[in-house]
């Protein structure tokens, strides 16, 4: 198992904000203190072209990032943001290659990309880690991509990007009304299928949702599957009213690997002090364990 790192994405924080350093700084002692998983530590490599983010995003997205003001309520400015963005995004397609590869791969990395939109930055995230991944995946030979979003928070980012794109189907599965965004009550255009579950809806219905998700990503029978890997719908997570236990998201680890095609992973949310052994669980899954 590759776990793709790079110390400059704990490089930045606004104090209180829950999307902070510790979160990944964590996570990697956790998974740095265990011996049951044998893990490989991957920087992302050299930093990606623009012309790449500029197949998801606007041209004025990439100008905005250099305006020194916030982008939202949720969403700070920092000093090199963009900088820091684009060493997530090299990271997402680092996590690409190699499963390409056939590699077992997780990506945990922040800034988290799936609410990033074609023309806006927002809910936390610069640009879309997950979208652009999977158009480089399309632009180099891969006919068939699926994209599967288990983080509470409704894909919009990834589903305004990837909207009626041909060779990639969208899959996420969200709790609805959580914000942002609130949208995703409804499926988009002919390849993004949303999910919604009711605020506080039994843990074993969140499981039946996500497992209906992913019959309807097999019958779409991908070549690869980009994985927005969230961990929010965590029963003790401060952002969200959903009920998944650290077993459920091993299941989710277990069901992707089942479903033998090649994947990769990407960290999207996830703000509980749990997030280590969250992420821990779904990596226990994914490599059979
Ligand atoms: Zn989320």
């Amino acid at each position: 198992m590759k776990i793709i790192i790079d110390e400059r994405c704990t490089g930045y924080a606004r104090a209180g904000h829950p999307e902070n350093p510790r979160r990944v700084a964590d996570t990697v002692a956790r998974l740095q203190g265990q011996t049951e998983l044998p893990l490989t530590w991957v920087a992302p490599g050299a930093t990606v072209a623009d012309e790449i983010i500029l197949r998801a995003h606007a041209p004025e997205l990439l100008a905005r990032l250099e305006v020194p003001t916030d982008l939202d309520g949720d969403t700070p400015y920092f000093e090199n943001i963009s900088g820091y963005a684009r060493v997530s995004v090299t990271a997402a397609l680092t996590a690409l290659r190699a499963a390409r590869n056939g590699e077992m791969v997780f990506s945990l990395m922040r800034p988290p990309g799936h609410h990033a939109t074609r023309e806006k930055s927002m809910g936390f995230c610069y640009f879309n880690n997950v979208a652009i991944a999977t158009l480089e995946a399309r632009a180099t030979g891969a006919k068939r991509v699926a994209v599967f979003d288990f983080d509470v928070h409704h894909g919009n980012g990834t589903e305004d990007i990837l909207l009626n794109q041909p060779g990639v189907e969208f899959f996420s599965v969200h709790q609805n009304h959580a914000f942002p965004p609130d949208t995703g009550a409804e499926n988009a255009g002919h390849n993004c299928f949303n999910y919604p579950v009711s605020p506080h809806a039994p843990r074993l219905m969140y499981r039946a949702k996500l497992a209906h998700a992913l019959d309807d990503l097999r019958s779409y029978r991908p070549d690869l599957i980009a994985v927005s890997a969230g961990f929010d719908a965590y029963v003790r997570d401060p952002l969200a009213e959903s009920l998944l236990l650290p077993e459920d998201f091993h299941w989710l680890g277990q069901s992707l690997r089942a479903l033998g095609v090649s994947f990769f992973s990407l960290l999207e949310g996830g703000y509980s002090e749990d997030l280590p052994e969250l992420v821990l669980a779904y990596l226990k899954g994914v490599a059979g364990k």
